[in-house]
């Protein structure tokens, strides 16, 4: 067998996924090497956290969706099941800021789409006028399967109307991507509703039609359950609880993958300054150093991804350019929990656009997840900038304790000092699904799959959770372990 040399450019959690399942392949015998570069002194890239005074404090993910089995699969894999602490879904519940009152999101809206009647026409939330274009919406015609992409408050503007894209889209949105409806993919980011749209017209009759076969499945299930039948191949029990995170933090993740890494294949504050195709495979430099690789798996950003790849494929590197990125800040405020007043019930609350403040969003961690935070004390964390205000990232820490400690005290009336404030930068760090990604990322495969050796992965392209990112990771390694095997076979003699 060939031995294979591979390049992992870019410790995130993606470049750490394929550097584990590389990790894999070389102990069970495969003739391989890795070298995972990052450019920081740390690795775990947007996944870090910090434990103060027994509290656990994120500074950029604190969770990750269950839906998507790749994060509590991996966890599982690296020992971390006793670690893995579920979301107190008993007080899930979120709350809009509108004109400065707490609106809880009514019960029954699924992905943004009304499916009860009494909840939504008595919630505060909408006006007349949008609870009446919500009721007509069910005779919304359906809009063909091939129609051009659109923005995310394009699709919603025409079922649901301008305040529902204001109250709940945006600040949805801007809650998960730091992004703006207007500009993010409806393909992209809300596939389901793009198909129901193309079967039934109206989403809200494609939302119920989808419930029900759900229900109808999971009575299917109950009931050879309760026959001593075994689950069908493929089928899942629901989920327990929407997120799951590490007792620890998120943080334990890294380190578990690291820990599982060969000693010596992580070259911490090593940025790749150039990357060059070579006759045979590739050239990486870093440190000062050029080296020779057979295979190179690029987990940076998109946009470094491009500068990397300039002069190997100046097409596939303007397409990697054309991926916006926004920035984020995120602030923890621990507090004692006597000294608070009354919070709002639930999570915490997002901040519609309108209400014109810098905060997009406010989670009560010590809500959200159970047994992370020193008793007696509440963590209330604030998420600002994202592509709307992407100028605060440049204002000194202290400015932005003093807009989030303002904002505290006018939303919340909280007026009591924090014991411990921790402020976090994310620049350029999240992708954004703007329109025409799907596209977009189509020419960005058809450039790759002409370059042998070559993967990319990360949340610049189908998804942008740590799930994603861990599944895009594996499975770049995969690919590449399984074309080893390929040409090693295919240069075996014949006979
Ligand atoms: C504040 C915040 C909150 C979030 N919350 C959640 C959440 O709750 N749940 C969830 O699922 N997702 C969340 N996300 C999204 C998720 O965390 C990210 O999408 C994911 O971690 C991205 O991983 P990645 O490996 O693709 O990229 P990154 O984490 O950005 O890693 C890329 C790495 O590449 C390195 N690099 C760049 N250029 C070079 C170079 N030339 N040479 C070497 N190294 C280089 C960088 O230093 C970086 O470490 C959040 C993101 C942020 C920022």
């Amino acid at each position: 067998m060939k031995w294979m040399r591979t390049a992992i450019i870019g410790g995130g959690i993606a470049g750490l996924a394929a550097a584990y399942e590389l990790e894999k392949a070389r102990a069970a015998g495969a003739e391989m090497e890795y070298t995972l570069f990052e450019s920081r002194d740390r690795l775990g890239g947007s996944l870090s956290s910090e434990i103060v005074g027994g509290t656990v404090l994120e500074r950029g993910p604190d969770s990750f969706l269950t839906e998507k089995p790749a994060g509590a699969e991996l966890c599982r894999e690296l020992g971390l099941q006793d670690q893995l602490t579920p979301s107190n879904d008993a007080e899930r519940k979120t709350c809009i800021l509108v004109k400065n009152r707490m609106i809880a999101l009514p019960d029954g809206l699924m992905f943004l789409v009304p499916t009860k009647l009494v909840p939504t026409a008595l919630t505060p939330l909408f006006s007349i006028g949008t609870k009446i274009k919500m009721g007509l919406e069910l005779l919304h015609p359906p809009r063909p399967a091939d129609a051009e992409d659109e923005s995310v408050a394009a699709l919603v503007a025409r079922h649901f109307g301008a305040e529902v894209v204001d109250r709940l889209a945006d600040p949805l949105l801007s809650g998960i991507y730091g992004g703006d409806a207007a500009q993010l993919s409806a393909r992209a980011v809300l596939p389901k509703l793009v198909e129901m749209e193309s079967e039934y017209g109206s989403l809200t009759r494609g939302m119920l039609a989808a419930r029900s076969k759900m229900i109808a499945k999971a009575r299917d299930a109950l009931q050879r359950n309760a026959n001593g039948g075994a689950p069908r191949a493929g089928e899942r029990r629901p989920a327990r609880t929407i997120f799951m995170t590490l007792k620890g933090g998120m943080q334990q993740l890294v380190d578990a993958i690291e820990a599982k890494l060969k000693p010596g294949s992580v070259r911490l504050g090593t940025a790749v300054m150039a990357l060059d195709q070579t006759a045979t495979g590739w050239e990486v430099e870093a440190g000062g150093v050029r080296e020779k690789y057979d295979a190179v798996i690029v987990c940076s950003p998109a946009w470094a991804a491009s500068a990397l790849l300039k002069g190997v494929d100046p097409t596939l590197s303007e397409t990697l350019a054309d991926i916006p990125y926004s920035s984020s800040i995120t602030l923890n405020l621990v507090y004692d929990e006597a000294k608070l007043p009354a919070l709002p019930d639930g999570f915490g609350f997002l901040v519609p656009a309108s209400e014109g403040r810098s905060m997009l969003a406010c989670t009560f961690v010590h809500r959200k997840f159970l047994g992370r935070t020193a008793p007696g004390k509440a963590v209330l964390r604030a998420f600002l900038g994202g592509v709307k205000n992407d100028a605060l990232l440049s204002e000194p820490d202290e400015v932005l304790e003093e807009i989030v400690r303002r904002e505290f005290r006018e939303i919340l009336g909280i007026r009591t000092e924090p014991e411990h404030l921790q402020v976090s930068r994310w620049g350029r760090a999240m992708a954004q699904y703007a329109v025409g990604h799907q596209a977009r990322i189509k020419r960005i495969r058809e450039r790759v799959d002409t370059l042998p050796g070559l993967k990319l992965a990360g949340n610049a392209y189908d998804g942008i959770g740590i799930p994603d990112c861990i599944r895009l990771g594996r499975k770049a390694a995969q690919e590449l372990v399984a074309s080893q095997q390929v040409s090693e076979s295919a240069s075996l003699p014949v006979g």
